[in-house]
Order: structure tokens, then C-alpha cells, then sequence
């Protein structure tokens, strides 16, 4: 049995953002993959629900006039696996969503879900920050558009107003185009599992791909909200794709930059070691990816 108030189906944004100011009491319904699971729990029990499900401006990705890719929040991962743009410009997205539950969770939860229920482990959330997403929301009083790095606030926490609507993510031009990316998800099996620790690396090479030009790393669960190691990439930036040693000191310098916790999937130690593994690896795909060779 779910214990809901009300459950009213908007028809438009505006109609949502009414009904959210309307009713204090409600909170958006999108995929519903983690809400329903939280009023079953009773953690949200008697809530009234407002449901962004059935609106079609809210779904698909689309490329802008400016170059700019657009993704609708109300978009499933599969859809983001499968789309066209997503597999030309940023596959490394679809890779990431696609490592999300079970085909039954990928075909109803949707990125905006993922992205505003402001948990660390969410899948997509490390690899859009490498993206510098930015993230548009609309409220009674406007729109407003939040970088992603400064959109979470704490665990499960983020700058969303319970009356805002997320509308759609921008990936701009010059974050994919020349970039090339990897995504690992460490968790204890393959389907079916939180990340125990998510780790996306993207990198961009110079023309005759020796030199890395530029390199952003985004983790997830390594702190209580997604982050970007940013002295890491610092360290990075302009080596030769070829040295070991900067690769070392990138990872080294990562674990100066987290701030995991111990929790029954995995101790601060083996997250920590995790942390200096993982980006030595998915840096390795994505240097391989972008067409750089390691071991000339
Ligand atoms: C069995 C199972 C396995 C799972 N495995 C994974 C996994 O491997 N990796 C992972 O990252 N997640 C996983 N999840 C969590 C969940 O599927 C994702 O977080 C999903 O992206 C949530 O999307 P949704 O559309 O279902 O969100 P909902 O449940 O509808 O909403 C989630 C939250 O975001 C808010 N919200 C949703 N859309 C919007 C919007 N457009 N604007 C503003 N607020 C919004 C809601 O109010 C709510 O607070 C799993 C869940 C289940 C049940």
C-alpha cells in the first residue's frame, strides 16, 4: 500500500510549479523510483504528489542552435543510452546511466530524478559535473540556471526550492566537443547496486594526442555530495599522456581533495584506495577513447 494525499498529473511546468506553491505539502513525482520507494518506507508517507511524468517538454535531448546539447530532466536513462546525440557527443553519459539498476529502473528513471535527489551515488551525477552542466529550473518566481557545481548543499540536499522544477540540463559546446570520457562504477556486482564509488574521468588532447590539454575528474560517494577534483586536474593538465609519474601524482593528489565515509558497503580506507585507483584506470579509457597512446 502507498500512503499518498493526492497525486495530480500536471499538464505543463507552470501547471506543476502551480500546484507545488497551491500545496505545501507536495513534491514532484518524475520516473518515481525513489519516491515511491520513500513513501513505501514511510519516509514520505501522506504526501501529496505532483507529477511531472506525462510532460513532453520535459523528454529528449536535442542539439541547440548555439551547439549546446539539451537534455529534457523528464528523460529515462535508456533513452539517454540509445539517443543519437548523446552516442555521437557524450556516449560517455550513456555509458554512465547505463550502469543504473535493472532495465525496469532504466526505462522509468529519469535524470533529473537522479540529478535532484541530490545523492552522491547518483550514476550520472559524477560524469555531469565533468560536463559542467548547468541546470535549469523554473519557479514561481522565473527561471534560473545553477551551475552543477554549486547545485548540491549536503547529502540528499541541493539549492532546488520544493516549488522549482528542473527542466533540462545544458552541456555546452566546449565541454564535450574535443573530449573524450570514461565512467567506472565500483560496486560489488554488476546490476542492480549503488556505486560503492563512481568515478569519471574526461580528458582532451592535443592535435597529435602526446599531450593531455586538458583532464577533469568528477567522483561520486567520495565526499557527501558529487565533486570535482580540481588540484588534481591542475596537476594534469598539459603532461604528456605517456607520464606515469603525473599520473600517479594526479591520483595522489585526488585523495588530498575527498572526504568519504565508512558506511556498510565499505570502510573511508578501502574508499580512499578506491579514490587513487579508479581515475589512474578510467583516465587510461579515456586517453584510449580520445586516440592517445600510453605505452609507446
Ligand atoms: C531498485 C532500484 C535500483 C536503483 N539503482 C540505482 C543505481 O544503480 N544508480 C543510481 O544512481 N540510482 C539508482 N536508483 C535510484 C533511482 O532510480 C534514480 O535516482 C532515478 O534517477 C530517480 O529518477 P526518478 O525519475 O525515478 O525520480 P523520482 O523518484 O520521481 O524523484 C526523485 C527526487 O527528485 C525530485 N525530482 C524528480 N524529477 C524532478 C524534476 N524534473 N525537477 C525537480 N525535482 C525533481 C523528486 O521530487 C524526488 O525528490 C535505484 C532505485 C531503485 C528503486
Amino acid at each position: 500500500m502507498f500512503d499518498i494525499r493526492s497525486f495530480y498529473e500536471a499538464k505543463s511546468v507552470e501547471d506543476a510549479v502551480d500546484a507545488l506553491v497551491r500545496d505545501e505539502n507536495a513534491e514532484i513525482i518524475s520516473g518515481g523510483t525513489d519516491v515511491l520507494i520513500r513513501v513505501r518506507e514511510g519516509r514520505d508517507a501522506g504526501r501529496s504528489l505532483v507529477s511531472i511524468h506525462n510532460i513532453k517538454e520535459l523528454k529528449g535531448v536535442r542539439l541547440l542552435e548555439n551547439g549546446d546539447l539539451s537534455i529534457g530532466a523528464g528523460t529515462s536513462f535508456s533513452h539517454i543510452t540509445n539517443d543519437p546525440l548523446i552516442q555521437k557527443y557524450i556516449p560517455m553519459l550513456g555509458e554512465a546511466v547505463d550502469t543504473v539498476g535493472g532495465p525496469q529502473i532504466r526505462n522509468t528513471g529519469t535524470i533529473g530524478g537522479n540529478i535532484c535527489n541530490g545523492a552522491t551515488s547518483a550514476d550520472s551525477a559524477s560524469t555531469m559535473c565533468t560536463l559542467d552542466a548547468d541546470i535549469l529550473l523554473e519557479g514561481p518566481e522565473g527561471r534560473r540556471i545553477v551551475p552543477i557545481a554549486s547545485f548540491y548543499t549536503g547529502p540528499g540536499r541541493t539549492v532546488r526550492e520544493r516549488t522549482e522544477v528542473c527542466t533540462c540540463f545544458l552541456i555546452h559546446r566546449e565541454s564535450y566537443e574535443g573530449w573524450h570520457g570514461h565512467y567506472i562504477k565500483y560496486g560489488k556486482r554488476k546490476a542492480m547496486e549503488i556505486a560503492t564509488l563512481g568515478c569519471a574521468v574526461r580528458v582532451k588532447l592535443s592535435e597529435d594526442k602526446r599531450t593531455i590539454e586538458d583532464v577533469r575528474l568528477g567522483y561520486g560517494v567520495a565526499g557527501p555530495t558529487p565533486l570535482r577534483c580540481k588540484k588534481a586536474e591542475e596537476l594534469l593538465r598539459g603532461c604528456l599522456v605517456t607520464d606515469q609519474e603525473a599520473v600517479g601524482e594526479f591520483a595522489r593528489m585526488a585523495v588530498t581533495e575527498v572526504n568519504p565515509r565508512s558506511s556498510w558497503r565499505a570502510s573511508k580506507e578501502f574508499r580512499l584506495q578506491l579514490i587513487e585507483e579508479l581515475p589512474k584506470r578510467a583516465l587510461a579509457e579515456a586517453v584510449k577513447k580520445a586516440g592517445g597512446i600510453i605505452n609507446a
